[in-house]
């Protein structure tokens, strides 16, 4: 089969390779799409150290069960171990045993791929396999970062950077009735943000009109974080939606004083992708997308990089 394999940090081609083989409790999944998150990026490129080497990266994946037809999505959490402390408190986002697709494991960019049949998640019908592959990292841990932020229906919420994470996170912040504001320094992502509902927009650092209940910070960047607990009201929650980041500048106790919490998102669990998914079909949560062939990867990649692609990037493989 054809996949897209990374066999050192910044080596990423196309190569034929066998199939996969599926073992006990497992399946084989024809990749139909994939999606391109920011994590793959910081894997390609070598911010995250590589796990698994070579690998195939790609962690949104929508395909179909070989042989049952049933279509699944596969996405960052590839498996726990179901019995450590996390895993059994309901953490297994936390596991220290769990495995991660597209980096401990191989993901989809490729033809085929083998998973955990108990990490397959099943997909509305009413999303199509474009629009279903950004939810399931950008849409699933969007929305995990939405939860831990703490945010009420009704309640102010400011998001910080616009991407593919953000731009769908907003859209469930508004099904929740939220006054929503982003933060991003791209005049294209301010556009996309007024028309999904934004009711203020503005730069990482101008104020908003009012103190935000909670914030979510999605921009990869540390000073980002600063920019958010300035704007938070007491009591309230600055969620940090990152894998990985550069350096938090230091900053006075004031900001975090009066009961301020800043937390970090990490991965998400089963329920959070099943409550999620359905919300999404329900909503309905409409990914914008801008779809590439499988061998135009490292393309994707780097206008990711660029900051050229509005809202998410989607490889077509089937
Ligand atoms: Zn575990
Ligand atoms: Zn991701």
């Amino acid at each position: 089969m054809k996949a897209m394999v990374l066999s050192a940090p910044n080596e990423l081609a196309l190569c034929d390779v066998g199939d996969p083989d599926a073992g006990e409790g497992e399946v084989i999944v024809e990749v139909a799409a994939c999606g391109v998150c920011r994590t793959d990026l910081q894997i390609v490129s070598g911010d995250i150290a590589m796990r698994k080497r070579p690998v195939v990266p790609g962690h949104q994946v929508v395909g179909r069960v070989a042989g049952t037809g049933e279509r699944v999505g596969l996405a960052w959490l590839a498996g726990a171990c179901g019995r450590c402390g996390q895993c059994l408190a309901g953490r297994e986002n936390l596991c220290e045993l769990a495995d991660f697709r597209g980096w401990t494991v191989d993901g989809g960019y490729a033809e085929r791929v083998v998973a955990r049949r108990d990490y397959a998640f099943a997909l509305p019908d009413r999303l199509s396999d474009v629009e279903a592959a950004p939810l399931l990292c950008a849409g699933i841990i969007g929305y995990r970062s939405l939860r831990l932020s703490g945010i009420r229906p009704g309640g102010r919420l400011g998001l910080f950077g616009f991407g593919s994470s953000a731009h769908l996170a907003i859209q469930v912040a508004r099904h929740w009735g939220c006054e929503v504001a982003v933060f991003s320094r791209s005049p294209a992502e301010h556009r996309l943000a007024h028309e999904l509902g934004a009711a203020w927009v503005g730069g990482y650092d101008d104020p908003p009109p009012e103190a935000l209940d909670a914030a979510v910070t999605f921009a990869p960047a540390g000073s980002v974080v600063v920019s958010a607990l300035k704007a938070l009201a007491p009591g309230g929650t600055v969620a940090i939606n990152a894998i990985h980041l550069d350096g938090i500048p230091a900053f006075d106790y004031d900001l975090l004083w009066r009961e301020r919490v800043l937390r970090s998102v990490a991965n998400f669990t089963r329920a959070d992708a099943t409550e999620f998914l359905e919300l999404a079909a329900e909503i309905p949560v409409r990914a914008q997308t801008q779809t590439f062939a499988l061998a135009e990867a490292p393309q994707a990649l780097a206008r990711l990089a660029a900051g050229e692609v509005q809202g998410s990037a989607v490889l077509l493989v089937g």
